[in-house]
């Protein structure tokens, strides 16, 4: 099964825009994929769709075999979602929010917090377990975002231009840890407006423009005639 297929998905929104036309989109089971595209082609809204954070229009989503439509407790428990902007209760402490998160999905107390410890020193916010989220720095809030998208664990990781406005130093170590979790077998899909970005870390790309996939095909084919 693939850990992404989506068909003929169209979505418009309230106020009569149409953001995708009718777009087909499929990621292989430990892909690392790049969804590329200009500000405003139809990148969050897609990815938004598939993690239930923007309602669907029509069309088909089917994420590690389970239909959006049907089995949607299915489909977000395959997925970790790092939304583009932080939104955290920011009084709440860094650990707290991850054995919180761990609860949703039914992680049992003992459980959460041992996930919760083991993202944290993955991302290098051990220290920082008994701060409110508010005093973290950008860079901080960044990891302590993806660090609650994996307590549960996932096939796949989804990522909302991950990297926009953080510095080289910290997008270069995000790019690290993500080659390495791809490397364990986590499916990673992201969007980015970074040619350099899609082309240095992911193996597969899609082009979306104006709501429309243009272009779909391994990095090292499309990047040829650069
Ligand atoms: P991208 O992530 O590629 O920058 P988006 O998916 O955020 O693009 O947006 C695609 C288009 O849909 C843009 O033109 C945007 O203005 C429009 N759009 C996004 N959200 C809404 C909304 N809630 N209502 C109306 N239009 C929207
Ligand atoms: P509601 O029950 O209010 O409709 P949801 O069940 O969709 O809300 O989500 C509850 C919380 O969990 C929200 O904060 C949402 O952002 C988060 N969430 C939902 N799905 C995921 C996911 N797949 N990965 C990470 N967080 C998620």
């Amino acid at each position: 099964t693939k850990a992404l297929e989506i068909k003929q998905l169209r979505k418009v929104y309230d106020n009569g825009f149409e953001a995708l036309k009718g777009i087909d989109l499929d990621v292989e089971q430990g892909d690392f994929f790049a969804l590329l595209g200009p500000n405003g082609a139809g990148k969050s809204t897609t990815l938004g769709i598939v993690s239930s954070l923007v309602n669907k229009g029509s069309g088909t989503v089917r994420v590690c075999g389970h239909d959006l439509d049907t089995e949607r407790e299915r489909v977000k428990r395959s997925l970790g979602v790092v939304p583009q902007e932080f939104n955290f209760n920011t009084f709440e402490k860094v650990e707290d929010i991850l054995i919180q998160q761990a609860g949703y999905y039914g992680l049992r107390p003992r459980l959460a917090r041992q996930r919760a410890e083991k993202y944290l020193k993955q991302l290098d916010l051990w220290d920082k377990r008994d701060v409110q989220s508010r005093m973290l720095s950008g860079g901080m809030k960044r990891r302590l975002m993806i660090a609650r998208a994996l307590v549960h664990e996932p096939r796949m990781l989804i990522l909302d231009e991950p990297t926009a406005g953080v510095d080289i130093e910290i997008r270069r170590s995000m790019w690290r840890f993500l080659t390495q979790l791809n490397a364990e077998g986590t499916t990673i899909i992201l969007t980015t407006h970074y040619l350099e970005e899609a082309e240095s870390l992911c193996r597969n790309i899609a082009i979306i423009n104006h709501g429309e996939i243009i272009a779909q095909a391994p990095t090292k084919e499309l990047l040829k005639g650069k």
